[in-house]
């Protein structure tokens, strides 16, 4: 139930909601938490979980760290693997238009054990494109099937098919392995400063509107993204858990990523134009994990919905009054 990038932390996504390839099959990662050992703000070591401490078992799947320290999670794991269908596919940047509408089509229908990630970005010098793309734009696909392989190459054949692809790496390889295939995208050191939206589905609008902010990207290092989560974080109730968001499809997530602090306002405006563009077709929700430093009280509040909220709030106060206030 992890992220899409192997060394993100499981504690702060957990109780931010947490999403990753297995999402579209078992919700969200916090939708999977039997229990938690819990240091609260006295000092007590406490157990939360649907039959004790219910309230904090609550604020936790998806509120935030603010109600106490958990020092261990106990999760309700599945079987996956060991090895899945999965990989990458890119084609030419001039392809996004028609790549993403294929995109579009794909999701609509596709079940749940298939999650597609949509990426515009410049091709990075990686082993798996060839020399003649690198520095230029491409679209990329990375796709996980984590179902039976056999079933996974059938559902994956139309991505493979299609138009040109300019590369192709989508073949039969063990899950931790795809688990960690962006990893190098997101190395240490760099500048960041990420946007995002939840979209309840993709409007050609919102397509088109992504494809010309990629066109104008500052940064070789800068993508956009849309990641496919529609299906078991659908079903429960807005009420079950803080992480909410349930009519959420899909993320678009805008990453602005750059080397030199000179370069800092020209890549913070790209992410905010491109972010702007896509926020009219937003369901008005967000993910709490993606949250920019600068970003306020406006935006939490859209994370959560206020009844969520004053929940939380009155939790918080309950529960660690000796933390300072997050929900503010
Ligand atoms: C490169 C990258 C890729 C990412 N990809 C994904 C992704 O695919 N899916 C996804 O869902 N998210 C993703 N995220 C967001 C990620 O969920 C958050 O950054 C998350 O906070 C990371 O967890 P951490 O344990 O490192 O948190 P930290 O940065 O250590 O802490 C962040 C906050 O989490 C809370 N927290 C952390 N540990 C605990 C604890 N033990 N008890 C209580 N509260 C705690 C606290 O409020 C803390 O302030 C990504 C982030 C990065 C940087």
């Amino acid at each position: 139930m992890l992220g899409f990038v192997s060394a993100t932390g499981i504690a702060g996504l957990t109780v931010g909601g947490g999403f990753g390839y297995l999402t579209r099959r078992y919700g969200w990662t916090c939708d999977n938490l039997s229990s938690m050992e819990v240091v609260t703000a006295e000092g007590q070591v406490v157990r939360a979980a649907a039959d004790e401490n219910e309230e904090l078992f609550f604020s936790l799947r998806g509120g935030g760290g603010n109600f106490g320290i958990v020092t261990s999670f106990e999760y309700r794991l599945h079987p996956v693997g060991p090895q899945v269908m999965a990989g990458a596919v890119a084609w030419r940047g001039e392809d996004a238009p028609d790549l993403l509408r294929f995109y579009r089509q794909l999701t609509a229908s596709s079940p749940r054990e298939l999650t597609c990630v949509a990426v515009l970005r410049i091709a990075p010098p990686g082993p798996w494109l060839p020399k003649e793309i690198h520095g230029k734009p491409i679209a990329a696909m990375f796709v996980c099937h984590i179902g039976r392989p056999e079933d996974g190459e059938k559902l994956v054949a139309p991505i493979k098919a299609f138009g040109k692809p300019v590369a192709d790496i989508l073949v039969r390889r063990p899950y931790a392995q795809m688990q960690s295939i962006l990893d190098a995208t997101q190395p240490k050191g760099r500048r960041y400063y990420w946007k995002s939206e939840y979209l309840a589905g993709l409007e050609p609008k919102a397509l088109d509107a992504l494809v010309q902010h990629a066109g104008r990207v500052r940064s070789p290092h800068s993508a956009i993204i849309l990641f496919h989560i529609g299906g078991a974080l659908n079903e429960p109730p807005a009420t079950h858990s803080p992480a909410g968001n349930r009519d959420a499809a899909y993320v678009c997530n805008i990453t602005g990523s750059w080397e030199q602090a000179a370069d800092d306002a020209a890549n913070v405006a790209w992410a905010r134009e491109a972010w702007q563009a896509v926020r009219p077709f937003s369901t008005g929700g967000l993910y709490v994990n993606f949250l920019t430093e600068e970003e306020g009280a406006d935006r939490i509040a859209a994370a959560y919905g206020k009844a969520t909220l004053d929940k939380l709030r009155s939790e918080e106060r309950r529960a660690s009054s000796a933390l300072p206030a997050r929900h503010g």
